[in-house]
């Protein structure tokens, strides 16, 4: 049997997680980035293991899919950390993570085409046949898992949120976000708030580390954590909290203190923070953003045209050979989340191509009961404002109701081979 080709759009957590899946599982790979480096808003981010994330990343090292919470792991520069409401964090250096994450899909056969901006799509019989780049190239595939996130519009930031506040999408220079599910004709939904406005505002900014005082910058750097109180009449109050993605650092612990975590740059756990106000905080005098630029005014603007899809990650509809990972699945939220569901898409896309049954993750599983819960809530309307993440909010509640969470590992490992799972994503398909 000849290697199934297995084409992934989007090279943020969610694609190169279904790109390391689809390989794993036997596929030939490629994987089509827009911009000049991997990983799409996992550039910007870092905290991983936080909460229920910490139980995700094992379950999912048990089912033989733990190779990206490997890279992160040895990319780290503070671990187990608590920070308010989270326990247990790592926080991988953002500009270590991109080149490692990069060589380890290298090193696996993956073939990484950077500046390939998907603009157009081929059907033939009902499938979706290749897909075109801005830059000349035809890539055609048995099967093809959108990754395209939900963020990288500058008119939905115009529009939902302050404007282009210059993030490190940087859709100027490399184009917008074209979804392939868009351009297939699947149904696509937005996320939209109790105030019926549509999206989110991105929930943190990067500072330089230069730009704060030394004893901010050295705690960080000892601490991995600063928590340093908003003096009263500087406090920017509860309507921020409302619009953000991240719904689990919507509390008052991170309205009333600039919470700070060191992942490389100091990360500001705040959509966005007005330049001269912070610099009235003793230590930040000198402040300077460096992402988004202007975040002083605002944040990238995301979820918006998520598809609708099954628990296996399948979109659905005519094309039966679409699989969807990450943001564009739904309104999830997280690096790990993005990971879960990318090596779901990855390794169903394999099976797919190859006529196999795909695979449903079971709700005895973290992940599992994650994936199916978060798709089910997707076909109702009313449900498509909340997000979920394993880290905090409804979801990371419902986990501990159901008993999901637990930092022990051997009780994970037992749980997967109680479902008959163990590294089931190591199985090879084509
Ligand atoms: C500022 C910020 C900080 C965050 N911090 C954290 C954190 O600390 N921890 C955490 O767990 N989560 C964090 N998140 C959330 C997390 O980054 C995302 O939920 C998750 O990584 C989404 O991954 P994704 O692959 O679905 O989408 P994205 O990261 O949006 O990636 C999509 C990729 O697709 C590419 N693309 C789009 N269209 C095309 C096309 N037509 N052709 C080719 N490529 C295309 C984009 O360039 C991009 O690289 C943060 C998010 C932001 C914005």
């Amino acid at each position: 049997m000849s290697a199934k080709r297995i084409v992934v759009v989007g090279g943020g957590w969610g694609g190169v997680a279904a790109a390391a899946a689809a390989r794993k599982a036997g596929a030939e790979v490629t994987l089509l980035e827009r911009a000049d480096m991997l990983l799409g808003t996992g550039l910007v981010g870092g905290i991983f293991r936080n909460n229920g994330r910490f139980t995700a990343a094992e379950e999912m090292a048990c089912l033989g899919c733990g190779d990206m919470f490997e890279v992160m792991d040895l990319c780290s520069r503070h671990r187990n950390i608590e920070f308010p409401g989270h326990k247990h964090s790592s926080l991988y250096d953002v500009y270590e993570i991109e080149p490692s994450v990069k060589s380890r899909l290298l090193d696996m056969g993956i073939d990484v085409r950077i500046t390939s901006s998907v603009r157009s799509v081929e059907k033939r019989d009902g499938r979706l046949a290749s897909v075109h780049t801005s830059n000349g190239q035809t890539v055609e595939g048995d099967a093809f898992v959108d990754a395209t996130g939900t963020s990288a519009s500058p008119a939905n930031c115009v529009k939902y949120g302050n404007g282009c506040a210059m993030c490190i999408l940087r859709c100027h220079s490399f184009s917008p976000r074209v979804s392939i599910t868009t351009l297939a004709g699947v149904e696509e939904w937005d996320a939209v708030k109790a105030d019926g406005s549509a999206g989110a505002m991105s929930g943190s900014c990067k500072l330089f580390k230069e730009s704060l005082s030394k004893e901010i910058a050295s705690a960080l750097e000892r601490d991995g954590v600063a928590v340093i109180p908003i003096p009263e009449e500087l406090r920017t109050g509860s309507d921020k909290l409302s619009a953000k993605a991240c719904q689990q650092y919507a509390t008052s612990a991170f309205s009333e203190n600039i919470v700070l975590l060191d992942t490389g740059p100091a990360k500001l756990m705040t959509p966005y923070y007005q330049l001269e106000a912070l610099r009235q905080i003793t230590g930040f005098e000198r402040a300077r953003y460096e992402d988004p630029i202007a975040g002083g005014l605002g944040n990238s603007m995301r979820y918006f045209r998520f598809a609708n899809c099954s628990n296996t990650t399948q979109a659905e509809g005519e094309t039966t050979n679409i699989f969807c990972a990450g943001e564009k699945l739904g309104a999830m939220v997280g690096h790990t989340e993005a990971i879960v569901t990318g090596s779901l898409a990855g390794h169903n896309a394999t099976r797919h191509a190859a006529g196999m049954p795909l695979l449903t993750l079971p709700d005895s599983l973290a992940v599992g009961d994650f994936v199916n819960h978060v798709i089910g809530e997707m076909k109702h309307p009313e449900r498509r404002g909340t997000k979920y993440t394993f880290s905090g909010s409804v979801y990371f509640d419902r986990m501990k109701h159901l008993g999901l969470y637990t930092t022990d590992t051997g009780e994970i490992e037992e749980r997967v081979r109680a479902s008959g799972l163990s590294g089931v994503m190591k199985k090879t398909f084509s």
